[in-house]
């Protein structure tokens, strides 16, 4: 399988219209660096952090951290990694932490919520990481913003703990840019200013999905109720690419629709121009997106929508075998 798209490995995912999408991939061990060559992804979109703190009995020390996030970035070779801050609570619980009784742990006490109330694990995070990129670049983004002052005082804590390595003497890294997950419905409406300061977003589809479909993503009963390509998820997409066309900032999409082909291809149209997939579907979806029509997609999705479709999946299936 993954030999049939090989030759695609060096080849640009560009659309016969000839629209660009950088394709990125998700990580979170060390094992998986080397798919970056393989899979010719353009970076690591999400390195998902919570790994090096669950596989170990107490919080791992700075310097370790530092040194782990070095490698990362020694293995990246010059190509950007987006280093997601820790993401515990709900579906991952680290096993030196007092468990919460929460009774609905997705709406609790969980990943910049903790970062926030109990900022030492992260500043202690947060100095690892400009410690591993020092005279290179650094991207860090936080998880599950729901309101902007949540994103405003993390973007402080960097800033913060920057001075305060400059202060220790530190080589800073080079340039940093600070990012946000894009997880909750309530930041698709955020103020304009919350687009506006953020170096960059990132959807984070998966809790976006769940949260806007009010359907639990580890509720075998719910979790494929709704499809992706209904109408007012896209709706909400489109809202967030308008959002950050006006304060031209980056936006991509890491959530797993991003590593299946249709969805890619219809995120494409919509305007995302970055997605953020497992290594693996880099090829499957590059492949697609290579015979697509982009812009003539964008025709049919705009049009299955105004006929009053509950999901754009048939119109564009329909377009997308006609042209095999
Ligand atoms: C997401 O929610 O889409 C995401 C990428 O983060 P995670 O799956 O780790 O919650
Ligand atoms: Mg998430």
């Amino acid at each position: 399988q993954q030999e049939r798209y090989r030759s695609l490995r060096d080849k640009p995912a560009m659309g016969l219209c000839g629209t660009e999408v950088k394709l990125h991939m998700n990580a979170g061990l060390m094992a998986d660096l080397p798919s970056l060559e393989n899979s010719g992804a353009a970076g690591v979109g999400l390195f998902r952090t919570e790994l090096q703190f669950l596989t170990v009995d107490r919080v791992p020390r700075r310097g370790d951290l530092a040194a782990t996030y070095a490698r990362v970035l020694d293995a990246a070779k010059g190509k950007r990694v987006v280093f997601r801050t820790l993401d515990i609570g709900s579906d991952k619980v680290l096993p030196y932490m007092n468990p919460l009784d929460e009774p609905n742990p997705a709406l609790g006490w969980r990943a910049i919520r903790v970062g926030l109330d109990k900022p030492g694990v992260m500043r202690m995070q947060l100095q690892a990481l400009i410690r591993a990129a020092a005279g290179r670049d650094l991207s860090v983004m936080f998880p599950f913003i729901a309101q902007t002052d949540e994103f405003r005082d993390a973007r402080e804590m960097v800033l913060a703990e920057l001075e305060r390595e400059r202060a220790l003497g530190h080589i800073l890294p080079e340039k940093t840019e600070i990012g946000a997950m894009l997880e909750t419905p309530s930041m698709v409406f955020a103020p304009q200013h919350f687009y506006e300061m953020a170096d960059f977003i990132s959807i984070g589809g998966n809790d976006l999905k769940q949260f806007f479909f009010a359907a639990d993503r580890e509720n075998e009963r719910v979790r494929r109720r709704y499809d992706t390509l209904n109408v007012s998820f896209l709706n909400l997409i489109e809202e967030i690419v308008t959002r950050c066309d006006a304060a031209r900032t980056p936006l991509s999409f890491c959530g797993e629709d991003a590593g299946r082909p249709i969805e890619a291809v219809c995120f494409a149209a919509l305007g995302v121009r970055h997605l953020s997939m497992r290594p693996a579907s880099i090829g499957p979806v590059k492949h697609l997106i290579r015979r697509t029509n982009i812009l003539e997609l964008r025709d049919v999705i705009d049009e299955a929508r105004l006929s009053g479709a509950q999901s754009v999946r048939p119109a564009v299936l329909e377009m997308l075998t006609r042209r095999k």
